[in-house]
C-alpha cells in the first residue's frame, strides 16, 4: 500500500512524515502530534510493518478525533493493546477494500 503524504482526520489535514528518528529515541516506530497535525513513521519501516504502524497511529488519530463528541474514547486512545488491534483490523479490511477498488 502507498502511503499518502496527507490524511484528513476528522477536519484537520495530517501531514505523514517518514522520519529517521522519531523524538528521543531511533526504536520508536511511530507517533502523532495532534497539535502540530503530523504522523510520523519511522524510516526503517518497511512494506507489512510501515502499514501497521500507520494505521496505528490513524487509529489513535481517529479516536482523539471522537472524544470531541465521547469524551470515553480517551481510555481506548491510551489503551496500546486496543490500539494495536484496532489498527490491525482497519489495515485488513482497508486493503481489502483497497483490492475490490480495482
Ligand atoms: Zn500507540
Amino acid at each position: 500500500m502507498k502511503i499518502p503524504k496527507t490524511i484528513r482526520i476528522g477536519n484537520k489535514e495530517f501531514k505523514i512524515k517518514i522520519k529517521n528518528r522519531i523524538s528521543w529515541s531511533k526504536k520508536i516506530s511511530g507517533q502523532i502530534n495532534y497539535d502540530d497535525k503530523e504522523l510520523m513513521i519511522n524510516k526503517k519501516l518497511k512494506g507489512r510493518d510501515l502499514e501497521s504502524t500507520f494505521f496505528h497511529e490513524l487509529a489513535h488519530g481517529l479516536f482523539h478525533e471522537m472524544e470531541f463528541n465521547y469524551p470515553q474514547m480517551v481510555k481506548f486512545r491510551n489503551d496500546e493493546t486496543f490500539i494495536q488491534e484496532f489498527g490491525l483490523n482497519l489495515r485488513k479490511t482497508f486493503l481489502d477494500l483497497l483490492e475490490k477498488q480495482k
